[in-house]
């Protein structure tokens, strides 16, 4: 991946959040406050502007994501998410392009960030649930060819995303709700397969 292909993600990734964000608010209002939908559409929105002149690299273009979406997100997963992108933005200074070998410790950047700004060790039933298997994937994708790699990291996001749906949340405004957040998926955990889908089919795409 290089830097166009990561704007193309990013502004592909804004336009499925258009999407899906009477979905995400849904998925909210079952669990937390309705707003993650509008939250995310708002912000990528915004990344998706602010990158249509974009001419630097690649580390840059992450920091550029961190910092609007801290800015423009807001709730809980702005700077979540705010913290992930900076951490990914720090591993890829000097870097012109992401390889399938370079994925498992990019995407662990992230994930550590959440975790530290999240307070999560896992099992809470939040995004952290689907961006830490992710590191492993990635790991265990190591050497595949690229198309193939995302397209597995995808599928894990989504059979992750999708077992939130049978965990307690103990973290963020979910937790308020105790054993009634089971049954229901997670926003954020959603939010996140979503991105990792978007960055498979956007890559996949033919010319990329
Ligand atoms: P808010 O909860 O402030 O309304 P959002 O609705 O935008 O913010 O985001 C909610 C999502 O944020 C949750 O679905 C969950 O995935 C994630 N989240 C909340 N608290 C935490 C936390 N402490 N660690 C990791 N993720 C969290
Ligand atoms: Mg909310």
């Amino acid at each position: 991946m290089q830097v166009t292909e990561a704007v193309a993600w990013f502004q592909a990734y804004a336009d499925r959040l258009q999407q899906e964000k009477e979905h995400l608010t849904e998925l909210d209002s079952r669990i937390g406050d309705g707003d993650h939908g509008a939250n995310m559409a708002r912000g990528w929105k915004a990344v998706k502007e602010e990158l249509e002149s974009f001419d630097q690299g690649l580390s840059e273009c992450f920091m550029q994501v961190s910092k609007t979406l801290i800015a423009k997100v807001g709730g809980a997963s702005g700077p979540l998410y705010g913290t992930a992108f900076l951490r990914m933005s720090m591993k890829l200074k000097g870097e012109a392009s992401v390889s399938p070998g370079d994925w498992a410790e990019l995407i662990q950047a992230g994930a550590e960030g959440i975790r530290q700004r999240g307070k999560v060790s896992g099992g809470e039933k939040t995004m952290y649930d689907v961006w830490a298997p992710l590191v492993d994937a990635a790991r265990d994708g190591a050497d595949l060819e690229e198309t193939v790699l995302l397209r597995s990291l995808a599928e894990t996001a989504r059979e992750k995303a999708e077992a939130t749906r049978e965990m307690k949340a103990t973290k963020g405004r979910a937790s308020y709700l105790g054993e009634r957040s089971i049954g229901h998926l997670d926003p954020g955990a959603v939010s996140t397969a979503l991105l990792f889908e978007v960055l498979c089919d956007t890559l996949s795409r033919e010319g990329m």
